[in-house]
């Protein structure tokens, strides 16, 4: 670590700053970043004040009950709120039974192969583009919500899954409405499903199975993000803290985009920048500037404009440089300290 680390080293989005004199700690020098999200929380289980002093300016919620949530963003202030609204499921799938699961927040699609009434009727619909089958309703019901995005469960090691012809209905439906699909994939054959359905995101980078070269050069090509949540499987213990980081780093290498995103509201988590998260993500092979862009992406929107209300990320020096920028701990410790400042109280160096 150096007084003045040269900035370029943390990457395009980073800029050497001191605070203003009229502010809170004058002259204080450290790092200017964009606002930044976690993409993967659910506020209905979570206050987010905590992840808001901790850095954390804007988060997706992704799985609440659609009007809830809907209330919850537009509340004045900080954290500024995209969601999902609610997991869409097959009847009895992930996350119906689950204790935690809000009121609301689960919607069950039967198979749309299932009958063939039903397929006849779909198909009569489409051709009249009129009257919209049970998947399109659903997906409009988020829609008017203000959803930016669709939740889809593919949990197949707790109950029934969309089986392909339901699931490229859910995309299809999401498409027209212009959402992205995110999907929660878990159990064998899962990742795989969602990469082969085209889903936009994997809300958790894959855990469960060391995927092929093949299948996530697959992923990586077509365009695919991957939320990170790698510090759940730290804190749970066992080999999917391993598999999810090997899966990243392979996936960063075959040029996927990596989102940050811890699943706030997952049982204990530390919130704000977690340092357990950051560290996972530098061990998968993204350097400083990579966890920073990570953070500051503006997905599910297209540009960074929703988290932009005059905030900015200060990070008190010193920077990481040269061997730090690739050390889980230093790079940890040093986001962990990332605060949120009003943008007017920067001043460039
Ligand atoms: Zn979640």
């Amino acid at each position: 670590m150096t007084d003045a680390p040269d900035a370029s080293a943390l990457g395009p989005l980073a800029r050497r700053v001191r605070r203003s004199l009229n502010g809170d700690h004058p002259g204080e020098t450290g790092t200017m970043l964009p606002p930044l999200v976690d993409h993967h929380v659910h506020l209905q289980l979570v206050r987010p004040d905590d992840a808001v002093a901790g850095g954390i300016a804007a988060v997706v919620d992704l799985g609440a009950d659609p009007g809830a949530i809907a209330t919850i963003a537009r509340t004045e202030g900080l954290p500024h709120v995209r969601y999902a609204g609610a997991f869409l499921t097959a009847p009895g799938g992930y996350p119906s039974d689950r204790p935690w699961a809000p009121a609301g927040s689960v919607r069950e699609l039967r198979s749309v192969d299932g009958d063939a009434d039903a397929s006849a009727e779909r198909t009569r619909e489409r051709e009249h583009q009129a009257l919209a089958g049970p998947v399109e309703a659903v997906v409009d019901e988020q829609w008017r919500f203000g959803a930016s995005v669709v939740k889809i469960a593919l949990n197949a090691d707790a109950g029934p899954v969309f089986d392909r012809p339901t699931l490229d209905a859910v995309v299809a439906a999401a498409r027209t409405r212009g959402l992205p699909v995110a999907a929660h994939a878990e159990g064998p054959g899962m990742a795989e499903l969602a990469i082969e359905a085209d889903v936009d995101v994997l809300v958790h980078a894959p855990f469960t199975d060391r995927l092929d070269d093949e299948l996530i050069a697959r992923a990586a090509a077509a365009g695919q993000s991957w939320i990170s949540t790698l510090a759940i499987h730290v804190r749970d213990g066992g080999p999917a803290a391993g598999i999810a980081i090997d899966n990243v780093r392979r996936f960063r290498d075959a040029g996927g985009r990596v989102l940050y995103g811890t699943d706030l509201g997952n049982g204990d988590l530390r919130a704000g920048v977690n340092p357990d998260e950051v560290a996972a993500l530098v061990r998968a092979g993204l350097a400083a500037s990579a966890v920073i862009a990570a953070l500051a992406d503006p997905w599910p929107e297209r540009t960074a404009g929703w988290t932009d209300a005059g905030v900015a990320t200060f990070v008190p020096d010193p920077a990481p440089s040269g061997a730090d920028l690739a050390d889980p701990e230093a790079v940890a410790a040093w986001l962990a300290a990332a605060q949120i400042v009003p943008t007017e109280e920067l001043e460039p160096r």
